[in-house]
């Protein structure tokens, strides 16, 4: 072996990190083998189970496809392997590393529980058959467990956690990582024969999987979003331009004044590093102060690192438990009605309706309006709010079980460092505040179109549209005499 590498042969198992640039673990792998794959497994059944829904599967096998293509061109092969669930993937992958010869394992860690644990079994099987396993910090800036109280524990409160956590970023600038060598191409290894042999590994990568639905698509786009690391990197691009007015837009729907790199960062086609470099490379290096917008922005970013520690220092989050156990006892509605209203946009309440049509349509929706709708549903309809938080990661293309938790839990007050219980949005001076001339509600509800600035808000009872759903006060009333109660 060549003193150069430390391995022949090392393994990239691809998850939630599809890109070539800045990618911790193909990076690594890269620096210490001298022959490098790739593989992804796909656990259509598992996904289910997480409630993972078709928006954000079909989307992060776009984003495969496009890193295929850019692997080929470093001659280095991405594998596809569909097995319904985790718990089959340790023997899998034990069968692969023996047939392959593989000498290392290179993956970005994960943190949702089931994932934690399906990591650990691998690492413990490949340990058998001595292949270690590198599980590298990537998904978040700094690795959870890393930003802790003065007493040794994890932050639940946002603000101490960003303070702290900027004090131990220390002043880096995380410079993107350059992506891999272009490997030898008449060694490219493993031989095509060798894989067909080593399991049911195949180098299609299919549009569907078992059990999945098909997603709208045009001109190369799912749900109108452009999947890749290419179309990500152009997003981060023009938001750079764009971001001096972040703090003063972000709120207001009808502009598009947020990154919408949700989805690409969800997957993986871009890093938390490549997007917090380009923010503090602007912001002469400063996480606070400077330009309004960049500091506002790299704060929501700390939003996602909170939500992703916490989730990794309070497992019971990932068995949808609230983090306050006497929320369980709030006396919640299970009324299918309700909920079909709320998901299909028909409440009667024309901001939550046009929110969750933007949902179905687009798979996005609107950060305030994510607000809005998620405190309509667990305080106005007093529904489990992990009805809300399930619909969400059915329909959302940038679902991330750590977010979306922590912003359900956060509205429906039952989370850490939640809206305080009384403090229940009010939909109708949301919408005057944050859509006043009602542009978003007429993109999304077209029936209201020709409503006046002030009615469209709050529809007269001539309008032809359904009454609300409920009374917004009253509603708002008994939700606050519901959770005073638990104290
Ligand atoms: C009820 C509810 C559910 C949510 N579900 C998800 C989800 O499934 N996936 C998801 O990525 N975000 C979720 N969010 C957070 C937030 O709404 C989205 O990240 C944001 O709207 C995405 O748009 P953007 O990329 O333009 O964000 P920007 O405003 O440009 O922010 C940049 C990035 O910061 C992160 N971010 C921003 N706000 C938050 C936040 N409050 N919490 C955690 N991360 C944040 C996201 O990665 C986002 O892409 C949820 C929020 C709420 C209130």
């Amino acid at each position: 072996m060549s003193a150069e590498f430390a391995f022949q042969r090392g393994l990239v198992w691809l998850r939630n990190d599809l890109r070539r640039q800045d990618n911790t673990a193909l990076y690594r792998a890269a620096k210490s083998c001298r022959h490098i794959a790739a593989l992804f497994i796909a656990c259509p059944q598992t996904w289910r189970s997480h409630d993972e829904g078709d928006p954000v599967v079909a989307f992060r096998l776009a984003c495969l496809r496009e890193l295929q293509q850019g692997l080929a061109e470093r001659n280095i092969p991405l594998y596809f392997l569909e097995l319904p669930k985790f718990e089959q993937v340790p023997k899998a992958l034990t069968q692969i590393a023996r047939r392959l010869e593989i000498d290392a394992l290179f993956a970005n860690a994960e943190y949702p529980l089931n994932e934690w644990r399906r990591d650990t079994a691998v690492r413990e099987a490949l340990k058998k058959i001595d292949v270690p396993v590198e599980y590298s910090t990537d998904r978040t800036l700094l690795p959870p467990g890393a930003v802790k109280t003065g007493s040794g524990d994890a932050y639940k409160v946002f603000t101490p956690f960003k303070r702290a956590f900027i004090e131990r970023c220390g002043g880096s600038e995380f410079a993107p990582l350059p992506q891999p060598r272009v490997m030898d191409e008449d060694k490219v290894w493993p031989s095509w024969i060798a894989v067909e042999a080593a399991h049911n590994l195949v180098q299609t990568i299919p549009d569907q999987l078992r059990g999945y639905g098909a997603v709208p698509a045009k001109n190369g786009q799912l749900l109108g979003w452009k999947p890749g690391e290419k179309a990500a990197a152009k997003r981060l691009r023009q938001f750079r331009e764009d971001i001096d007015g972040y703090a003063d837009e972000r709120d207001f729907p009808a502009i598009d004044a947020t990154s919408r790199l949700s989805p690409y960062l969800n997957c993986g086609a871009i890093s938390i590093r490549q997007c917090v470099h380009m923010a503090l490379q602007l912001n002469a290096g400063q996480w606070t102060g400077g330009s309004d917008g960049v500091s506002c922005w790299l704060g929501e970013l700390i939003w996602r690192e909170f939500y992703t520690h916490l989730i990794a220092a309070f497992p019971r989050l990932c068995m949808h438990r609230p983090f306050k156990p006497e929320t369980d006892k709030v006396p919640w509605s299970y009324s299918e009605a309700d909920f079909k209203r709320w998901c299909r946009g028909k409440t009667g309440v024309p901001i939550v309706d046009a929110a969750m049509r933007q949902l179905n349509q687009t798979g996005w929706m609107h950060n305030r309006l994510r607000m809005v709708v998620a405190s309509f549903l667990s305080k106005n309809l007093l529904i489990d709010w992990r009805w809300g938080e399930r619909y969400f990661m059915q329909k959302l293309i940038d679902a991330d079980f750590a977010a979306n938790n922590g912003g359900w839990q956060w509205a429906a007050s039952t989370g850490t460092d939640a809206v305080p219980y009384f403090r229940v949005f009010n939909p109708y001076s949301q919408s005057k505040k944050f859509d006043r001339r009602g542009e978003f509600i007429r993109e999304f509800v077209p029936e209201l179109r020709e409503l006046s600035d002030d009615e469209i808000h709050c529809p007269p009872p001539s309008a032809d549209y359904p009454p609300p759903i409920c009374d917004v006060g009253q509603s708002r009333k008994h939700a606050i005499e519901v959770f005073a109660s638990l104290r």
